[in-house]
């Protein structure tokens, strides 16, 4: 089994590990049935998750007398909601579910955006574990606590800073995650491999062919080193104040073209399309290498995320006011994140919405 330490020895101490291992999800109940976190176990899920691991989840718990419930919500981005939200909160207090319940997130990351907040928020804050289905979630979305719910006119707007009490990443649940998933997430871990690990860069473009086609061991490396990025990240700057913002690269168009498009992009192919231009305007700006924008966007087309506005039929305006919007709400400057070379970034208030406008119309 690998594991990655997330140290945050702050006034608390909000330290959890990062377990990655085959089979780990069969034996979550012994585990807890070991080591208890709670007297209950509230499993949140969504509708597609419930049927294929949800339902034998909550077997094994009762199977070994743990007080368990499943809750499950309609699948989908577009649940990250505050109706989502207060639909379980509701559910857990119908069931007496008290302070002495934990969290267990079972799912995509939307599950663990929205559990995670239930967790945050539940008299005044229950534990939570982290059980990540998808690529994505594995690899980004489930470490380093930033959990919260989409509104209709900003992605994750409303939320907290909550960290799960350990991540439990089994790579069997790749075996059933469909190829767009799959697909989706490598978007994030691509990501990382620009924002921090030229090595770990190569390595993605000369394993890709045994990603694209579910090498597990290739996959579960590559989860690791993502996992070690985000957490070195995230444990420098909990609350993003400063670094952290670096796991914004690709972002803030990315944010854009989802709200622009009512979240009916997935996440990973609207950064794609973020870090593609992000690339662009680096390049344009004078910070990086024409050839090294080429090369990312290369990998970006090979994978099959889509790399240009025009292929969701965006206009560049509308993807500037939804910018404009994230901007003021923030009140902050536009905190840009450029590539200065594969595996470094930089963080510029001197990008201008002029500047993003011409490079969305270049194309
Ligand atoms: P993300 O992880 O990208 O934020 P979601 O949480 O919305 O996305 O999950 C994407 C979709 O994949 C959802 O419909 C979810 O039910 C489904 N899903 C999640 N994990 C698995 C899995 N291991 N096998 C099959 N489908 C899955
Ligand atoms: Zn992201």
């Amino acid at each position: 089994m690998e594991t990655v330490r997330i140290d945050l020895k702050g006034e608390i101490d909000n330290s959890y590990n990062i377990f990655i291992d085959f089979g780990l999800f069969d034996k979550l109940s012994d585990d807890l049935k070991d080591k208890p976190s709670a007297n209950s176990y509230a499993i949140i899920t969504d509708s597609n998750i419930t049927k294929v691991y949800g339902e034998k989840l909550v077997k094994d718990f009762q199977n070994k007398n743990l007080h368990a419930h499943l809750i499950a919500f309609p699948a989908g981005e577009k649940n990250k909601s505050r109706k989502t939200k207060e639909r379980i909160e509701n559910e857990m207090l119908k069931l007496a579910l008290g302070r002495d319940t934990c969290i267990i997130a079972l799912g995509g990351g939307v599950v663990g955006d929205v559990a995670g907040f239930v967790a945050a928020t539940y008299m005044r804050g229950v534990p939570y574990i982290q059980v990540p289905t998808t690529l994505l979630a594995m690899a980004d979305s489930s470490i380093g606590g930033k959990v919260g719910v989409d509104t209709s006119q900003a992605k994750n707007v409303i939320g907290a800073f909550y960290q799960p009490k350990k991540v439990i990443i089994d790579l069997n649940f790749l075996r059933t995650l469909p190829k767009n998933e799959l697909i989706n997430g490598l978007a994030e871990i691509i990501k990382h491999a620009l924002i921090k690990d030229k090595d770990f860069f190569h390595f993605l473009e000369k394993n890709i062919d045994k990603i694209l086609k579910y090498d597990l061991e290739i996959l579960k490396r590559a989860i690791k080193r993502s996992c070690e990025i985000k957490a070195s990240v995230a444990i420098q700057d909990e609350k993003e104040k400063g670094l952290r913002r670096i796991l914004n690269y690709g972002h803030t168009i990315g944010h854009a073209i989802e709200s622009a498009l009512n979240y009916k992009i997935s996440h990973g192919n609207a950064i794609a399309i973020g870090m593609s231009y992000a690339a662009k305007l680096s390049a344009k700006l004078g910070y990086l290498h024409e050839g090294s924008a080429i090369r990312q966007n290369n990998l970006l087309e090979y994978i099959g995320l889509p790399y240009r506005l025009s292929h969701h039929k965006l206009k560049p305006k509308k993807i500037l006011e939804h910018i404009e919007y994230d901007k003021k709400i923030i009140n902050e400057k536009l905190n840009f994140v450029l590539l200065k070379s594969i595996g470094d970034v930089v963080i510029s208030d001197k990008v201008t919405l002029d500047n993003i406008k011409e490079i969305l119309e270049e194309d």
